[in-house]
């Protein structure tokens, strides 16, 4: 992979105030995929593909990254940066609501990580406890929105989004085939393990 393509779509996205991956939520989760070595990992929410891209270092070699985004702008934008890195052979980016998308998935991911609508986690917790593997690993990003879902924060514009959130983690928390840790890095991760494969 070109390192410093990737450094240039980091960069730029930083400017341009799309939403990517925090450093020390990366280092975390790059810590934990590197002893997994996924096979297939499913992202929700793709922006210009930085995350995906930063993840196939922790593949196994013939690992793979679907990663679903809707706005059409920054799939082209995804689909540029992907190449430029390097990295088409191992990112597939799926084009369209994940809402839609997902319940198309036949597939079984080792990995999924949930980095989109906040409003939407709940259904798309239920989404990849259908797709995950056993012994494999959710993830969701922003869990804590700036501290709002531990508050008694009430603001309109937020509060459906904080509302879903604080469903999401009572639901991990309560799934007795999942282990969960919330971590206050960057904006709050949620690791869920699951232990055991349900159908
Ligand atoms: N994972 C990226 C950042 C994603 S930002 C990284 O760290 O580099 C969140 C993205 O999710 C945005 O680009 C947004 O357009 C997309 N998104 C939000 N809701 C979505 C949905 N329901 N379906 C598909 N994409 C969605
Ligand atoms: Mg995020």
């Amino acid at each position: 992979m070109n390192q410093q393509e990737l450094e240039k779509v980091k960069n730029k996205a930083l400017e341009e105030h799309i939403p990517i991956i925090m450093e020390d939520t990366l280092e975390i989760m790059g810590n934990i995929l590197k002893k997994k070595n996924p096979k297939k990992i499913l992202e929700i929410g793709t922006a210009v593909g930085y995350s995906a891209m930063c993840f196939t270092n922790f593949l196994s070699p013939e690992g793979t990254i679907d990663t679903i985004e809707r706005e059409e702008e920054r799939v082209k934008e995804a689909r540029e940066n992907i190449k430029k890195v390097g990295v088409e052979n191992k990112i597939r980016i799926l084009e369209g609501d994940a809402v839609e998308i997902l319940p198309t998935l036949q597939e079984r991911y080792d990995v999924v990580f949930i980095d989109a609508a906040k409003g939407k986690y709940p259904y798309f917790l239920q989404e990849a406890l259908r797709l995950i593997q056993p012994e494999g690993i959710i993830f969701a990003d922003n869990i804590l929105y700036k501290g709002y879902v531990m508050s008694d924060y009430n603001k309109h514009k937020q509060r459906t989004a904080v509302r879903n959130l604080r469903e999401y983690i009572q639901e991990v928390s309560e799934n007795p085939n999942l282990e969960t840790e919330i971590l206050e890095v960057g904006d709050g991760l949620a690791i869920s393990r699951v232990k055991t494969k349900k159908v």
